[in-house]
């Protein structure tokens, strides 16, 4: 085994002494045993970041640019193997990490090699009499950084790429059961140039490193994508410095159908924002929220294209829909719809799929759940599998008051051919982004954040800076004389 650490631009392997498989989550087989990382391999990785700070951080916006630039189009050769690598470890859909996953990290890696090049402060100005004031913005410092299974390059990438981009360095955590393609990452940011120490990859549990890491007084800032419960743990522990804190946490989006939506963009709006990586997306369409005059045709047209979504081998590039991440998280998902029976309408779905090529993959069909009330656990938690509840409303009111009626704020969208309606919506939905007759569409140029539990702070676009750079006002005085006029408030002279 070369080792699971990437620590200081090379892989190493934890004295630890413990292992894990990771598993293709389609089949059950191992794609790597890696070792998981202890305390003091937090230590060795803070320390690597915290020493190449100073460099990468003095670097000029130029010379950042041209190693990211660099990085993108390494990507970019290596396109297929991180399609592979990701389509294994985390068992999506091939179509879906060719076509997403990895052309959407090149882009975001492309964007902030420019992007490196626009960071500034304001120009000078005299604001009192006697002054020249200027902003600098500076690079925070050592960021600690951890991310989720569902989307691990993408992820890593919105983690690593703003922060590197405004002279940071960073020691990131991945998920430990989908921790492959992160690793692989910083392994071709450093051949790309980026400097030893600049990006450390430590593959280990939560709960066993990330006090460590939460914790150390030599990272400044923390920056967490995962669930709300281990991002109340992050706040917590950020408390220990005064770390500044960037969370990206859960969502349960609403998806609401107005009655003058045309209906079968709505319905493929619906399938595709709902099953899109088996539901494992925290922007997914998870609470659709119908007209009461659409809500039978809405059921029946989103219910009929799910019976036709192909469910099948991730390496096969006809699959619609790959497996869960585990059997746990698959049992999760079941429990959740299992328990809806008792109070909702299961319309399709709600079982694993039969048929021998899925008996050792944690594959789950796509599932529809309608008229469950707005109070109960399938519409108000996450659920993070292919399912969709679907509840009926009649005013726009309602439906406003419906969307809203959640702890979350991460994204949502309205279906609506009526421009004041739009309007509207957009404006009193509270969400961190809200589509208008789409859902799930990104771009690197624009900010990804929540609002309420689903956290602050935002990530990609250049809004993404504001987390990873920290403002300093410089004053600087324009008399060159001994004696100030302000003076006067503190002390007097005799001679005055
Ligand atoms: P999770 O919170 O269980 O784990 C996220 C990361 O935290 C993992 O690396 C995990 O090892 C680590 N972790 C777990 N316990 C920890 C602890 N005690 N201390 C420090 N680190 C710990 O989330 P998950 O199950 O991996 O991912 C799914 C969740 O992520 C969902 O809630 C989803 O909505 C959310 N998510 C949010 C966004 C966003 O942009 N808002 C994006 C993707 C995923």
């Amino acid at each position: 085994m070369t080792g699971s650490q990437f620590i200081d631009g090379r892989r190493t392997t934890s004295a630890s002494g413990e292992t894990l498989d990771v598993l293709d989550p389609s089949t059950g087989e191992v794609v790597e045993t890696v070792d998981l990382a202890d305390g003091s391999d937090v230590r060795t990785a803070v320390a690597a970041a915290r020493a190449a700070f100073p460099g990468w951080s003095r670097a000029t916006p130029a010379e950042r640019s041209t190693v990211l630039t660099r990085f993108a189009a390494l990507l970019g050769e290596r396109a297929e193997e991180f399609a592979q690598l990701e389509t294994r470890q985390a068992g999506k859909p091939i179509r879906l990490t060719r076509e997403f996953d990895v052309p959407g990290t090149i882009d975001n890696t492309a964007f902030f090699a420019g992007a490196a090049r626009n960071l500034e402060g304001k120009a000078s100005a005299e604001y009192s009499g006697g002054h020249t004031s200027s902003i600098r913005r500076e690079a925070v410092g050592v960021v600690g950084s951890i991310s989720p299974w569902n989307y691990p390059l993408q992820m890593a990438a919105w983690k690593v790429l703003p922060a590197i981009a405004a002279g940071n360095t960073v020691v990131l955590k991945p998920a430990e059961i989908t921790p492959l393609t992160t690793r692989l990452f910083a392994e071709v940011a450093t051949e790309a140039g980026v400097p030893a120490g600049v990006v450390n990859v430590l593959t280990g549990s939560g709960p066993a490193i990330g006090p460590a890491l939460l914790r150390h007084p030599d990272v400044d800032m923390l920056s967490f994508t995962g669930s709300t419960r281990v991002g109340r743990t992050v706040l917590e522990a950020a408390a220990t410095t005064a770390k500044r804190v960037h969370l990206e946490l859960g969502g349960k989006a609403p998806f609401v159908v107005f009655d003058d939506a045309d209906l079968e963009a709505a319905i493929h709006g619906a399938v595709a924002g709902s099953t899109i990586n088996a539901g494992q997306d925290c922007t997914a369409a998870t609470r659709a929220i119908v007209h009461r005059s659409l809500y039978r045709d809405f059921l029946d047209g989103v219910a009929e294209l799910y019976r036709g979504i192909r469910v099948g081998a991730t390496q096969d590039p006809a699959t619609d829909l790959g497996p869960l991440v585990s059997q746990q998280h698959r049992e999760h998902v079941s429990g959740m719809v299992e328990r809806a029976r008792g109070y909702a309408r299961v319309v399709t779905g709600g079982a694993a799929p039969t048929g021998a090529q899925f008996d050792r993959g944690s594959y789950y069909l796509p599932t529809l759940v309608a008229d469950a009330a707005p109070d109960s656990e399938i519409v108000r938690d996450e659920v993070f599998g292919p399912v969709l509840a679907a509840l009926p409303f009649d005013s726009d009111d309602e439906a406003i008051d419906l969307a809203n009626d959640t702890v979350y704020g991460l994204a949502a969208s309205v279906w609506t051919r009526d421009v004041y309606r739009a309007l509207r919506a957009t404006a009193e939905v509270r969400a961190g982004c809200v589509w208008v007759n789409d859902h799930v569409s990104i771009v690197s140029e624009m900010p990804h954040g929540g609002l309420r539990q689903s956290g602050f702070g935002k990530d990609m676009s250049t809004y993404s800076f504001d987390e990873y750079t920290v403002v300093k006002h410089v004053m600087f005085d324009r008399t060159g004389t001994a004696r100030r006029d302000w003076h006067r408030t503190v002390f007097t002279e005799a001679d005055r």
